[in-house]
């Protein structure tokens, strides 16, 4: 049977995961210091906010036209490379990580391009190296598509 999970879905399933992170982030170190404060803004970042890289040109130009209806299928622009979900990316973040000696960020990059990586669109749209690069090693019952629409285009 197709996995099905919606955009709502998958952006929970980040904000979940960041969440989790952030909170033993703040269990763990207390009192909250610069480092610490540092480090809760890469989990979040790497988190979630890393998404701002799939808006495209093209989602730019529905936002000022507001085609609302493809804003929310939040639809990928075919050739365009999410940056942020690269090696080039996963590479800065271990130096941040190590400049700030503090590997929370890191894993959260690390299971915000694991959620990714199982989603079967990538096999469509590759617009994120990383995850398009792990999608083939996943599971078929750990994978999962926005919907049957996305794997016939
Ligand atoms: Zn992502």
């Amino acid at each position: 049977m197709e996995r099905r999970m919606t955009g709502k879905q998958h952006a929970l399933g980040h904000v979940l995961l960041t969440a989790a992170l952030a909170f033993v982030s703040l269990i763990v170190y207390q009192p909250i210091s610069w480092q610490s404060f540092i480090s809760l803004s890469g989990i979040v970042f790497f988190g979630v906010l890393l998404d701002i890289d799939h808006i495209s040109f093209q989602q730019i130009v529905d936002l000022v036209k507001m085609k609302k209806d493809r804003l929310l299928l939040g639809a990928p622009v075919m050739g365009w490379t999410n940056w942020l979900h690269s090696w080039q990316a996963l590479l800065a973040i271990v130096c941040f990580s190590l400049l700030i000696m503090n590997f929370l960020p890191l894993l959260s990059f690390v299971l915000h391009i694991l959620l990714d990586g199982a989603n079967k669109c990538n096999l469509v749209y590759r617009t994120s190296p990383l995850a398009t690069t792990i999608h083939p090693f996943y599971p078929e019952w750990l994978k999962y598509s926005f919907g049957p629409e996305d794997l016939e285009k």
